[in-house]
């Protein structure tokens, strides 16, 4: 009898209670007993599904008020100072104040740093080490959800961040993180200690960073780590996903543990060496079932691969999910909307689980025994593979007679940048914004009673005019140089694009938690992209016919798109990032058609795609960097096209970034005092580039002096003819007030600019 169990499940619920409990609890509406309630109610709810699913360990600790890094950070007690934690049991609000500076008590303070796990869309709160940091068991949250899931008569599994991967993840200043690694691990023997005196069997401990290129001096610490992790009566199960062990695989194989997880989605073809150096008494936990991304599992090609590893292995084999489900949507039983034999080729969590339970059930009885279950999983995928709506002959043929220089513009950025200029009258340091401004709750209730067919298409469109003429009159008040629309159209700035184009579809509620509360509903792209009919133009054409100023078109680019969706697995991905490109590139022509003239396409997503493996990297920036340009190049020379980035670090792919030949990029810098700008500067960035000089994750307002410095730190690096002036990113997270009185003082910190110039 094999095994099966899941490396963690979605915490935000199926409804999202999570959300609504945490931020009720933050503005003041409920008290900490409703929102442990509610925590409590989901555990209990997620650990009877997955019981009544067949899987034979649960999860315990992949529930998470806000992240399982953070969790982890409290549990080893690495709080930073300014939190001012007097030791003992790290208390809720504080917890929350490190994640997102401020709780309903405790004092207001600069939250930790957020950045994306690995590369999903999924962000972590990054520890802080300090040099000599001291650990300490800080949080009996872990173990009391053990007792709670064994009150239940279930069998916890104790999922814990590995201290080698917590550590990769951690910031120190200064100094070696694995210096510090020996005090670490005699708090994790103290954590497993403690769980085997619950009553605990088998501890998984994530070491996701054994997927990415380790040097010897961290591959030697997991021999060291394991080694001394050790402890009697636990079985350590080491789990690795997101890409294969390669030069990783003596290391992780041979590790003193009783189980290895490995992902056998990204990384299929691992399973012969895996199981040429897996010891003989180590469990194998294969990851078949793919936890990033909604496709039902092809359950026959499965049991192929699998039944010689069964036969080989017996008990010794158990099954999974690839990775932890929390990168995909609860259950599709809600998508009551979709179109059935589209919903028919789709496994959300909860249907990953049968998935599992299926392929068991086939291992240990015989695929006889599941015959219907097998039937319908081949007729999902067969019905996908030939099914019309994936293949539109148009879109590949097109594709196929796009010319070799389609990708390139007709003329040279230095003679663009001229011709624009002239065709743009701009002024030195033009000012500009990144494309959203603040949505109301008006906005959001005339976007939801249209979708509700509350008001009519006539009224909704109304509406929408009525807050982009808002927009363009404060702009022009402010004396901004190029306005945008200001976005109040658009939900999400994926989610929108997936909306209008075909071979797309949106669910209803098949949301996946990107930071603590934060939840994003990615589109699943499943066929052939196409662009029916025009998708941003009458929002800029309207918005330029009430300016003589420019106004900037805005579109969400290829790369961040495919990121930020769900992509069909059967074809590579680049071939896709090409089909939504080519829509992109008609949409350009149609916005220059209108009499647009610079338009934005944002990849904010472009550095998350970059692949975990150096050796994977350049074949990634080659089709993302192409897929850009292909959206873009159709455009005239006299058009200016901007791009934006946001959350990066662009140390390694500045290269790429100037190959995409956007004449202005925009990026994020405010807070790092333009640090990020030195990649550009060092690789001596040929185009125009706007650095951010206003925070826009605050509310503060930032001061005309303090602005002016950073143009200035910025206009020593880089010619003054190629800086714009501009926020981090979008403000439609802001109120209004702070809008106007921080753009007021950036259009007056670039007048001084100019002045002094
Ligand atoms: N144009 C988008 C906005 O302003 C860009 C958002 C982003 O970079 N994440 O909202
Ligand atoms: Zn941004």
């Amino acid at each position: 009898m094999s095994k099966v169990h899941n490396l963690g499940f979605p915490r935000i619920g199926a409804q999202r209670e999570l959300k609504k409990a945490l931020e009720a609890y933050w503005r003041g509406d409920s008290d900490q007993a409703a929102l442990l309630a509610v925590g409590k109610a989901l555990r209990e709810k997620h650990w009877r599904q997955q019981a009544e699913a067949g899987l034979d360990l649960i999860s315990v600790g992949d529930f998470s008020w806000y992240d399982h890094v953070l969790d982890m950070s409290c549990l080893l007690g690495v709080v930073p100072e300014r939190f001012e934690h007097a030791g003992g049991p790290v208390s809720l609000d504080t917890y929350f104040r490190m994640a997102r500076g401020r709780a309903p008590s405790g004092k207001d303070v600069a939250a930790c740093e957020l950045t994306k796990w690995f590369d999903t869309n999924y962000h972590y709160l990054v520890p802080e080490l300090a040099p000599g940091q001291q650990f300490v068991v800080s949080s009996d949250a872990l173990f009391d959800q053990v007792a709670e899931c064994t009150a239940l008569g279930l069998s916890p599994k104790p999922v814990l961040v590995g201290p080698l991967s917590f550590l990769w993840l951690s910031k120190l200043e200064g100094g070696d993180k694995l210096t510090l690694l020996d005090g670490l691990l005699s708090v994790y023997g103290e954590i497993l200690q403690r769980l085997q005196s619950q009553g605990v069997e088998w501890v998984q401990l994530d070491e996701p960073i054994l997927a990415t290129d380790l040097d010897e001096a961290w591959q030697n610490a997991f021999e060291y780590a394991y080694n001394r992790l050790q402890t009697p009566g636990i079985n350590l199960l080491l789990a690795t996903y997101f890409g294969g062990l390669e030069g990783n695989l003596a290391t992780a194989a041979r590790l003193p543990v009783a189980g290895l997880h490995v992902d056998l989605v990204r990384a299929p073809e691992q399973l012969v060496r895996v199981l040429d150096q897996l010891p003989p008494y180590k469990v194998l936990s294969a990851g078949v079932i793919d936890g990033r991304n909604v496709w039902r599992t092809d359950l026959q090609a499965c049991l192929d691969t699998l039944e010689p590893v069964a036969s080989r292995l017996g008990e010794r084999l158990w099954l999974a999910p690839s990775c932890s489900l929390l990168h995909c949507p609860v259950d599709l039983a809600a998508e009551t909307g979709l179109d059935p034999e589209l919903r028919s080729w789709l496994s959300f969590a909860a249907q990953k689980l049968n998935e599992l339970d299926v392929l068991r059930r086939a291992l240990d009885e015989g695929r006889a025994s599941v015959a219907s279950a097998l039937a319908e999983s081949q007729a999902a995928v067969e019905g996908r593979r030939h099914s019309a709506r994936c293949h539109d002959p148009s879109v590949r043929a097109r594709l196929a007679a796009v010319p070799q220089d389609a990708a390139k513009r007709g003329v040279a950025y230095n003679d663009r940048a001229v011709r624009q200029r002239s065709s743009l009258s701009l002024p030195l340091f033009p000012t500009t914004t990144i494309g959203s401004f603040p949505q109301t709750q008006a906005i959001r209730q005339a976007r939801a009673d249209w979708r509700q067919q509350r008001i009519s298409d006539e009224e909704y469109q109304a509406r929408m005019r009525a807050e982009i003429e808002i927009a363009i009159r404060r702009q022009e008040e402010l004396g901004l140089d190029v306005l945008v629309h200001g976005e109040p159209e658009r939900n999400d700035m994926v989610e929108y694009f997936g909306e209008l184009l075909e071979g797309c579809v949106v669910t209803r509620n098949g949301w996946v938690q990107s930071y603590g509360s934060r939840c994003v509903k990615p589109p699943i792209i499943f066929g052939d992209v196409n662009r029916p009919q025009p998708m941003t133009v009458q929002w800029a054409e309207y918005a330029q016919s009430l300016t003589d100023k420019p106004v900037k078109g805005m579109l969400t680019g290829p790369v961040t798109i495919l990121q930020w969706s769900f992509v069909r697995d059967d074809q590579p991905r680049e071939e896709t990032a090409r089909q939504v490109a080519l829509a992109l590139r008609d949409e350009v022509a149609d916005l220059e058609r209108v009499g647009v003239k610079v338009i934005q396409i944002d990849e904010p997503a472009f550095r998350e795609g970059l692949p975990l493996r150096e050796s994977a990297r350049a074949h990634y920036l080659n089709w993302a960097v192409e897929s850009f340009r292909l959206a873009a190049a159709g455009a005239t020379p006299d058009a200016q096209v901007h791009t934006h980035m946001c959350y990066s670090e662009f140390n390694d792919i500045v290269e790429h970034i100037a190959a995409m030949d956007a004449d202005v990029i925009t990026i994020e810098t405010a807070r790092s005092a333009m640090e990020l700008l030195h990649a550009f500067v060092d690789f001596d960035y040929p185009n125009e580039i706007g650095p951010g000089i206003y925070d826009i994750h605050s509310p503060r307002v930032p001061s005309v002096e303090e602005m002016v410095e950073r143009l200035q730190l910025a206009a020593e690096r880089v010619a003054p003819e190629r800086l714009w002036v501009n926020p981090d990113c979008g403000l439609k997270t802001r109120a209004w007030p702070e809008v106007e009185a921080s753009l007021a003082n950036m259009v007056e910190a670039a007048r001084l600019m100019r002045e002094r110039a």
